[in-house]
């Protein structure tokens, strides 16, 4: 079995020629990325950092803050609220899908699609939105161990473009899934999902969840204990799009992605991985991204219920 670093550049090598996706471009500000960006990092629960390419671009997270943001509703509200609001049933639907919200309950199905995650960012606590805005951007700054900014010219395009994402917050409105202020709550959502980092942040924040919410590298408590269970298991069933069964089944790690070609997946106890290469499949996932983890899982065995090698190898290889 090939040790780490040498085999995350091997695959760096046999897939940064991968041209097939294309940029998002339903947010105007995205279309700007570089096509050829990819970079794969890895960092383990005990501190350790490999990494291969493009690991210190900076890009807006997306989608894979609302993993996190429902971290922080969980802390602020508790299971309970949490669950009135918002379900942990995945979907099979794309991630912007704007009609269905559970026939019975009226709650959007789960966090980890835009109803969701709006629904889920309202929850966060704070006396007004700066409050709010400030208690988020803290949250952020534990995972990662360094300050945070928003890229205002992403924030500003989504805030302006996001007509659909606005459409779905009416329509929660309507049905009393969300507090009256909705343009706060898609102010507070976009701002979190124009938050900046790079590919070994990923990798860090990934490795956060991997160690029961402790920031491998500060040793601070960056989500209650507690909830790492929750989060994964959401990461688990629904953080792929509507790809997350075909996932679950080749990868079979936790994971999210986002549209500005992240992806990130845990890998319990050990270690947090991330991807990132904006060329994007009609799913919303990194094209570059998918091949990496198939071949990372299937060299060392990742998927939770391939217990064929024996649940070690991957640490072997950190060796
Ligand atoms: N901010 C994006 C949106 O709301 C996030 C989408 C994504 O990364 O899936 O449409």
């Amino acid at each position: 079995m090939p040790a780490l670093q040498p085999f995350l550049e091997d695959l760096y090598d046999r897939y940064r020629d991968v041209s097939e996706g294309q940029l998002a471009s339903y947010i105007p500000e995205l279309t700007k990325a570089n096509k050829d960006w990819f970079g794969i990092s890895v960092v383990t629960t005990d501190g350790r950092i490999f990494g291969v390419g493009d690991v210190d671009q900076p890009f807006t997270i997306q989608s894979i803050s609302k993993v996190f943001a429902y971290g922080l509703a969980l802390e602020d509200r508790g299971r309970a609220v949490l669950l009135d609001k918002v379900g942990v049933e995945p979907t099979g639907d794309p991630f912007n899908s704007l009609i269905r919200l559970d026939e019975d309950s009226k709650r959007p199905f789960n966090p980890m699609i835009n109803a969701g995650a709006i629904a889920t960012t309202s929850l966060i606590n704070g006396a007004d939105p700066t409050g709010k805005l400030n208690r988020l951007l803290a949250m952020f700054e534990r995972y990662l161990g360094h300050d945070v900014v928003i890229d205002m010219p992403t924030f500003m395009s989504e805030r302006s473009t996001g007509h659909r994402n606005r459409a779905m917050a009416h329509l929660m409105l309507n049905f009393d899934m969300i507090a009256q202020d909705i343009d706060s709550a898609l102010d507070l959502y976009f701002q979190q999902c124009s938050v900046m980092v790079n590919c070994q942040d990923l990798a860090v924040m990934a490795a956060t969840l991997a160690n029961q919410g402790r920031q491998p590298i500060t040793g601070a408590q960056a989500l209650e204990r507690d909830y790492t269970r929750d989060l994964l298991s959401v990461m688990y069933t629904c953080g792929m799009y509507n790809r997350a069964g075909e996932w679950a089944y080749r990868v079979g790690i936790p994971a999210k992605s986002g549209v500005s070609g992240g992806i990130i997946a845990v890998v319990p106890g050990k270690a947090g991985i991330a991807t990132f290469s904006p060329l994007i499949d009609k799913n919303g996932n990194s094209v570059r991204g998918l091949k990496v983890f198939e071949a990372l899982s299937q060299e060392y065995g990742l998927h939770l219920f391939d217990l064929s090698m024996g649940r070690c190898v991957f640490t072997e290889a950190l060796e």
